[in-house]
């Protein structure tokens, strides 16, 4: 299952959560105040990262501990 972002509109706590493809657009439970009313952030990971620069090299900021900070 991939990682979606998330980030809850009560307290605005952004979290990452696995979930399947099909639930990913649907609001999901923030870890801290248990509302749900988490909505999925925009992911960096495996999208077109720096625009297309023509490099051939991979996306790093794919897999566990390769995402930008
Ligand atoms: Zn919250």
């Amino acid at each position: 299952m991939p990682i979606y972002e998330y980030r809850c509109e009560s307290c605005h706590t952004a979290f990452e959560k696995l979930r399947p493809m099909r639930e990913a657009e649907q609001p999901t439970d923030c870890p801290r105040c248990g509302n749900t009313v988490a909505k999925k952030e925009l992911s960096v990971c495996c999208m077109s990262i720096a625009g297309g620069g023509g490099g051939n090299s991979m996306p790093a900021g794919c897999g566990p501990g390769g995402r930008f900070t």
